[in-house]
């Protein structure tokens, strides 16, 4: 049986749901999710479209908007209109999701469930890092495994 993850944005209009376990986990320094995020990094967690899902209440379908940026409109960016949250994007080259990490659903101390199954594994476009990261996963160019390792 696959395990079940849930997330959201931070007023909880909206709800996602993933199944299964990820085919990504990283910290993005793009600039994209930088500048999207006004963030350093995110943690984005990949996963086949068919994991995941939106939860089926009228307060989530009527609370999502979706945009595009010019430079990748293969990408639908999906957001929450009350509270502005990012909360995943849909990739249509690849046909996978991704979930911003830090919308998962947390214990009453603030920690995201089950971290350990979903924690990064590299950091990726570290290339345009805004800050060095000391720690020991491999960091790449672009892509994980798909680029050039920077150390
Ligand atoms: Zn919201
Ligand atoms: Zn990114």
């Amino acid at each position: 049986m696959n395990t079940v993850r849930s997330g959201g944005c931070f007023c909880g209009s909206v709800k996602y749901a993933v199944s299964g376990e990820p085919v990504l986990s990283a910290y993005c320094h793009c600039t994209l999710c930088q500048r999207l995020n006004a963030s350093p990094f995110m943690q984005t967690i990949h996963f086949e479209s068919s994991a995941f899902s939106w939860d089926d209440k009228p307060t989530c379908a009527s609370s999502l908007e979706s945009f595009e940026v010019t430079t990748k409109p293969w990408k639908q960016r999906w957001r929450c209109k009350n509270c502005g949250t990012n909360v995943a994007s849909h990739n249509s080259k690849t046909n996978r999701w991704s979930i911003w990490g830090a919308t998962l659903d947390r214990d009453d101390d603030g920690k995201i469930l089950d971290w350990d199954a979903l924690k990064p594994t590299s950091h990726m476009f570290y290339g345009t890092r805004m800050l060095d990261v000391q720690d020991d996963l491999p960091k790449w160019d672009g892509y994980e495994n798909k680029s050039k390792r920077l150390d």
